[in-house]
């Protein structure tokens, strides 16, 4: 196939090839139940087998089939990223809450490894490392400068790469050096969600799809979940629905603000060709604000690549020729290679830019991951779980504390992006003209 044809590529998820998202037999809700949590994506599924270790009935609620919200659709980097940095963390949340949520991000992603390998998830985890490349020299010298403090600070291998041995890590002279950081890998997104919903399945979760929540009612001793699949009377919420907030709950849709992400796969690529391009199968990212990741796929075959997609028709042609643009500005050599599959997902972004834990009215919200849910939901989840399991708990997570503010005159239709996509548009020509491209 040559580069004309790139309008033929599938819609559907690359992912989706391997472990297809799918409807769960039907069945009919109980009358009650300890905790009802709304989203099966990683964030529920992982809360819902704490809980229903801990002895708990819990019924996981999806008004979609399970995981086809992001947690199917994602890059499945393990970045563990929190876009604020040290300064700005520590201005918005003070100094401990700042030291408390940095380390919180190490043990979220060691939990994702030990979770991966207790439970024998089969997702083609490989910690294989991520590079970031800088566009320009300042931005070099800001990657050297993180990686030293990540090793000094947190123990995590992590080093500079200058620009003459760039090409021992990735076949491009796009970028004017990098950085690695090896506590970072790559897993198949959407195996692994299968793989959770498996276990959860196992342990007593009672999952459904197709069950969209429509309205909770607070009651005295509880709340009368509404779904369109009937209604249960649950002692305990819990809310995980992220970039697919929906009308249902109109004081979190003020809060969260889908926005999104799209992958295009290439076709499958020559051994030799890979090796030039990606000679240690990392995992990749840059220092661009609309920058791009991308990956090999799990096979080692193809090469995926995502970045912001700022369109709001369902039209994928214009922002998948954008993600190739920039795949073939990096990667010359592909120019006459074909996207076999594009799609996109949502991410939520909210003004506190900080996955959260938080509770209103009685009922339990784990959400917000902004574009780095891999690690963090199945963590947030999990502490959202603990905090059900025990409301007066000593040693809270870090990030369980108030709700995100809502965003000024947005109420569920994100007018304001493509002003957002237009200045970060603009950031990227000024860090680049800095740079002298
Ligand atoms: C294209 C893309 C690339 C990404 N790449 C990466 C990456 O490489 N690394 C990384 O760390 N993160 C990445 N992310 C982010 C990551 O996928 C998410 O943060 C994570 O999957 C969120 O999991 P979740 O369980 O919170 O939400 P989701 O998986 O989105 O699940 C939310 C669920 O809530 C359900 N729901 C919503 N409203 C209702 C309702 N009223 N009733 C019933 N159900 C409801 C939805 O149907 C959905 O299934 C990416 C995201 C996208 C879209």
């Amino acid at each position: 196939m040559q580069s004309n044809s790139q309008h033929d590529h599938k819609t559907t998820p690359f992912w989706w090839e391997a472990a297809p998202v799918k409807p769960l037999p039907p069945k009919s809700l109980p009358t009650k139940i300890d905790v009802a949590i709304v989203g099966a994506g990683y964030a529920g599924l992982s809360a819902a087998l704490q809980l229903v270790r801990a002895g708990r009935s819990v019924i996981c609620l999806d008004k979609m089939n399970p995981g086809e919200g992001a947690s199917s659709r994602n890059g499945g980097i393990t970045s563990g990223n929190i876009r604020l940095d040290h300064a700005t963390l520590v201005r918005r949340f003070g100094e401990n809450r700042a030291l408390a949520i940095e380390a919180e991000g190490k043990k979220a992603r060691e939990f994702l490894y030990s979770f991966i390998e207790s439970e024998g998830l089969a997702c083609d985890f490989k910690r294989v490392g991520r590079f970031s490349g800088a566009v320009g020299k300042q931005d070099y010298e800001g990657l050297a400068r993180t990686a030293e403090k990540l090793e000094k600070k947190l123990g995590i291998e992590a080093f500079a790469v200058p620009q003459a041995e760039q090409r021992n890590y990735l076949g491009t002279d796009f970028y004017r050096g990098g950085s690695v950081r090896m506590d970072i890998g790559g897993l198949h997104p959407a195996k692994f969600h299968a793989e959770i919903l498996r276990v959860a399945l196992e342990a007593g979760v009672q999952v459904h799809s197709g069950a969209a929540v429509r309205k909770v009612d607070r009651l005295n001793d509880g709340f009368n979940v509404l779904t369109d699949a009937g209604q249960v009377l649950a002692r305990q919420v819990l809310v995980c629905t992220n970039g697919y907030t929906d009308a249902s709950d109109p004081w979190l849709r003020r809060r969260m603000v889908p926005v999104r992400s799209r992958i295009i796969a290439t076709e499958e690529l020559s051994p030799n060709l890979m090796a030039t391009l990606m000679p240690r199968l990392m995992m990749c990212s840059e220092t661009r604000n609309l920058g791009f990741y991308y990956r090999p796929s799990p096979d080692g075959k193809r090469i995926l690549l995502g970045g912001r997609d700022g369109s709001t028709s369902g039209d994928p042609i214009e922002p998948t020729l954008h993600l190739k643009r920039n795949l073939d500005e990096l990667f010359p050599e592909l120019q006459n290679v074909s996207v076999t599959h594009s799609w996109f997902g949502h991410v939520a972004m909210h003004r506190d830019m900080i996955p959260r834990i938080f509770e209103r009215d009685g009922i339990v919200y784990a959400t917000g991951f902004c574009g780095s849910g891999v690690v963090w939901a199945p963590w947030i989840g999990a502490q959202a779980a603990k905090k059900l399991l025990d409301a007066q708990m000593q040693a809270r997570s870090a990030f369980d504390f108030r709700p995100p503010a809502a965003v000024p005159f947005y109420s569920g239709k994100p007018w304001f992006m493509p002003g957002v996509m237009a200045w970060y548009r603009h950031l990227d020509r000024k860090l680049m003209r800095r740079a002298g491209r």
